[in-house]
């Protein structure tokens, strides 16, 4: 077990007065900060030396976070291929591999390292919400193998002096007793997770207000998670943590209670929204990849893609702080295609179809028509549907969900899809 911060020491890793600067102080602060986080990142870890070199520019040349954008992306596929030909790193750890408090595994596979930075970050998103606290009894519901969402979050609690139950995802009765016994005050699970757990208790005759003493629980992370996060407030009272983070690079940002999104956590990371395509930075609301600079002294990544598609807002917020905030994630890069200027991501046409249980099977797809993009939504329905009403309310659903007038709707008989997997076909290359 880690050793318990005191005071000062939880004061020194999260400084509220800090997130609140101006937007203009804090770009500086951030810029002076990434200069410096360069210049490390060019010294300790030779694939980010490989990767000026080979873009012909000198650490010298990054002073602020627009100059970034010079730089290439590395996406997880390139971190997998680097890892695979310079094992187990690819070349980005600037320390002794023994000196790792941990390695953790992603899909690919992707290994992670995890030291004292990640730990503070995940206890900095605690400190930040006010749950948990000191002596608290928390179970730590989420799987404990291969990945951070267990052992991560246990590491940063441990420093808080909470008691943990590493309860794992699982054995959802079992849960409820924990829950009730222990006296718990927070259930730390994917929403979805923690909801059986709550219906659970309610089946067997608990009333969560009443006979728990459940206070903290958390959101994100899952598609439902804006839904879940209502019904955790309304119907059981209870305070939801809520923030946005990948199994590579760990918490980056941070929803504050008082509006949508979630802000860039300024102390872990570099925050980029970039197109997909060129890697430049994209302004407000607009749709792009989610690309991670890390301020590490141990693994330094420069650049990193998350896969995730998101946009962001710079407007005020209410609680005072000067970071951006993302406004939602979107989906995986991979799974949209930019028509007419807009995003369309498999999830959000999924989303829209769903409306609908007379659909069968849908494409849509984009073609070149006189160098204008041309869309059109191909739709299985069973013989006796009303057409003629289904195509505009269609229509209108898909320009509701992700704001696309289709130029045609097209009804196909029952079975004409089903050779094809594809949802987005795009014909235009
Ligand atoms: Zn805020």
């Amino acid at each position: 077990m880690h050793r318990v911060l005191n005071r000062e020491e939880l004061l020194a890793v999260y400084d509220e007065q800090l997130e609140k600067m101006s937007p203009r102080e804090r770009q500086q602060h951030l810029d002076r900060r990434l200069e410096k986080q360069i210049r490390f990142a060019c010294k300790a870890s030779s694939a980010v030396r490989e990767m000026f070199d080979s873009a012909g520019m000198a650490p010298s040349s990054i002073r602020t976070v627009k100059d970034l954008e010079r730089l290439p992306v590395t996406t997880r596929d390139d971190l997998a291929e680097m890892q695979r030909a310079r094992p187990p790193f690819g070349g980005f750890l600037a320390v002794p591999l023994g000196s790792l408090d941990r390695v953790y595994v992603s899909p690919g596979p992707v290994y992670n390292v995890w030291g004292p930075e990640r730990t503070l970050a995940q206890l900095r998103t605690f400190l930040r919400l006010g749950y948990p606290r000191f002596g608290d009894v928390v179970l730590v519901s989420t799987p404990f193998h291969m990945g951070p969402a267990g052992l991560g979050m246990t590491d940063a609690l441990d420093r808080m002096g909470c008691t943990v139950v590493p309860a794992g995802a699982g054995q959802v009765e079992l849960q409820v007793k924990l829950l009730h016994d222990l006296r718990a005050t927070a259930l730390l699970a994917f929403p979805s997770f923690a909801m059986a757990v709550l219906e659970k208790a309610e089946e067997l005759g608990y009333d969560v207000r009443r006979d728990l003493n459940l206070r903290f629980v958390l959101g994100g992370g899952e598609r439902n998670a804006q839904h879940l996060k209502k019904v955790f407030e309304e119907k059981y009272g209870l305070v939801v943590g809520d923030g946005y983070g990948t199994g590579d690079v760990g918490p980056v940002a941070y929803c504050c209670g008082r509006a949508e999104g979630y802000h860039y956590d300024d102390e872990a990371c570099v925050v980029e929204i970039v197109d997909p395509d060129t890697g430049k930075q994209l302004g407000p609301q607009e749709v792009g990849q989610v690309v991670i600079t890390l301020f590490s002294g141990i693994y330094p990544l420069v650049r990193f893609g998350t896969g995730d598609l998101a946009s962001f807002t710079d407007e005020p917020c209410r609680c005072g702080r000067s970071a951006p905030r993302i406004t939602g994630i979107k989906g995986m890069v991979g799974q949209h295609v930019r028509v007419k200027g807009i995003f369309v991501h498999q999830g959000e046409l999924a989303e829209a179809m769903a409306s609908f249980p007379q659909i069968i099977k849908y494409q849509m797809q984009v073609t070149l028509e006189e160098h204008k993009d041309r869309v059109a939504l191909k739709i299985e329905v069973p013989s006796g549907v009303d057409r003629e009403a289904l195509a505009p309310a269609v229509n209108r659903r898909c320009q509701d969900v992700f704001k696309l007038r289709m130029d045609e709707i097209e009804f196909l008989p029952e079975g004409a899809l089903s050779g094809s997997t594809e949802r987005l076909a795009d014909r235009r290359w």
